[in-house]
C-alpha cells in the first residue's frame, strides 16, 4: 500500500505491507470479471512516477492508502468472463496483492501466457514482457543499428539493458556497458557478451571514460539512465548518431526543470537524433519480439540475469533497491508458488 505521495526516490517507509479484507474467492455472477491468484509482479522504474501527486503523465498517479499495481503474471481460478477460464495464465497489471479481481475491458494489458516447458513462467515479466519488449523495440525501432556500429548501453546489467547489449552483438556492432558494480561488469563482460564495460561510479571523469572506450565516438546510445551519463554522451557521439531516450532513472527529482545538461548544442554538428519513446506505441511488433528472442533464447544466443525476491513483505524492499542498483538482472518479486 503507497502510504504517502513520495518527493524525489521512493523509501521502503513510503509502502506499507498490510493484512487486507478476508475475500469470498469467486467472481461475482454477472460481473465480467474474473478473478487470479497473483503468482509474480515485477518492479519497474517507471513505478516511482506514479507514487507521486503529478496527472500530466501517460499513467495517473497511485492513490495513497490504495495497493500498488504494476506488470504481474497470475492465475485464473475463476472467471465471469468467457475469453478467461480458470487454469489460464496471464500477464497483465495486477495488484500487489495476493489474489486481483480483473475486468478486462479495464486497459489492463493483458495478454495470456502460452506455457513452455524451456522457459520459466517468470522470464514473460522481464526477457519476454514490458523490460525485453522495451530492449527490442527501442534498439530496432528507435536506434536503426547497423552492422559494424558502435553501441554504448547504460544500466546495461539491469533488465532492458542486457537484452539491448546482446541484441547489438547478435546485429554485428561493438558494445560497452556501464553499470554500477564490479560484479555487474563482469557480469556485462564474462556471461552477456559485451565487449567492453566499465563502472561508472569508479570514474571521475564520464567523458575521459567513453573516449577510453569509444576513441572514434559513439553510433548508438540506448540511456537508460539520463543525467550525467546523457551530458557526457553527447560529447561522443559519432555524426549522425542517435540517443534513444528509454528512462532517466539517475534523476533524483522528476520534475525538476534542470537534468544535468549541457552538452546538448553538440547534437547539432554532429547531427545526432534524439528520440524518447514508450514501448507501449509498438506494440504491433510485439508477437514479432516474442518469436525471435524466445528463438535467440531457446538458441542459446542470449542469457537473461534475473534477480527474485520471495514474498510480498520484500516488495517495498525490492521495489526500493532499484534507485541504488541492488537489483543484479530483472527485479521480480514471487508473491506464490506456481
Ligand atoms: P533496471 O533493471 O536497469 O534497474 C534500474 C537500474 O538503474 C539499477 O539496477 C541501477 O543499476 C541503475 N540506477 C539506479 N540509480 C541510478 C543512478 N542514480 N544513476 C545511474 N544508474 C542508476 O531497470 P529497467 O531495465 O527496468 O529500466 C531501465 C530504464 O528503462 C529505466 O530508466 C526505465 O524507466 C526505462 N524504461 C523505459 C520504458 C519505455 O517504454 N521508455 C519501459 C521500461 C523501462 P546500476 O547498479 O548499474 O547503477
Amino acid at each position: 500500500i503507497l502510504k504517502n505521495y513520495v518527493d524525489g526516490i521512493p523509501k521502503e517507509t513510503d509502502m506499507e505491507v498490510k493484512l487486507g479484507e478476508t475475500i469470498e474467492l469467486r467472481a461475482p455472477k454477472g460481473s465480467s470479471s474474473f478473478l487470479v491468484k497473483n503468482l509474480y509482479l515485477s518492479c519497474d522504474p517507471y513505478m516511482r512516477g506514479r507514487m507521486r501527486d503529478f496527472h500530466g503523465s501517460y499513467l495517473p498517479p497511485f492513490v495513497p492508502g490504495q495497493r500498488i499495481e504494476g506488470f504481474g503474471l497470475a492465475r485464473v481460478i475463476d472467471s465471469d468472463d468467457d475469453n478467461y477460464k480458470t487454469g489460464d495464465i496471464i500477464g497483465g497489471i495486477i495488484g500487489w496483492e495476493e489474489y486481483s479481481l480483473l475486468r478486462s475491458s479495464d486497459n489492463l494489458q493483458l495478454r495470456k501466457i502460452q506455457l513452455d516447458d524451456d522457459i520459466p513462467l517468470s522470464y514473460h515479466l522481464g526477457l519476454l514482457g514490458m523490460a525485453g519488449f522495451t530492449a527490442y523495440a527501442g534498439f530496432y525501432e528507435i536506434c536503426c543499428p547497423k552492422k559494424g556500429e558502435s553501441v554504448f548501453v547504460s544500466a546495461a546489467s539491469g533488465a532492458v539493458g542486457q537484452l539491448v547489449g546482446q541484441l547489438a552483438k547478435l546485429h554485428g556492432c561493438y558494445v560497452v556497458g556501464s553499470a554500477g558494480s564490479k560484479q555487474k561488469v563482469d557480469l556485462l563482460k564474462n556471461e552477456l557478451g559485451f565487449d567492453e564495460a566499465f563502472n561508472y561510479k569508479e570514474e571521475a571523469d564520464l567523458d575521459a571514460a567513453l573516449k577510453r572506450y569509444f576513441p572514434e565516438g559513439i553510433n548508438i546510445y540506448f540511456d537508460n539512465v539520463g543525467g550525467s551519463m546523457l551530458d557526457a554522451a553527447l560529447l561522443n557521439m559519432k555524426v549522425r548518431g542517435r540517443i534513444a531516450l528509454c528512462g532517466m532513472v539517475s534523476l533524483q527529482s522528476l520534475s525538476s526543470s534542470s537534468q544535468g545538461i549541457n552538452n546538448l548544442y553538440n547534437a547539432i554538428p554532429k547531427r545526432v537524433r534524439l528520440e524518447g519513446f514508450l514501448q507501449s506505441d509498438y506494440l504491433h511488433i510485439f508477437p514479432q519480439f516474442l518469436e525471435n528472442v524466445m528463438r535467440y533464447y531457446k538458441e542459446g544466443k542470449i542469457v537473461y540475469i534475473e534477480d527474485m525476491s520471495e514474498g510480498l513483505e520484500l516488495a517495498p524492499a525490492a521495489l526500493v533497491g532499484l534507485f541504488s542498483g541492488k537489483n543484479i538482472g530483472k527485479q521480480v518479486i514471487r508473491v506464490a508458488k506456481e
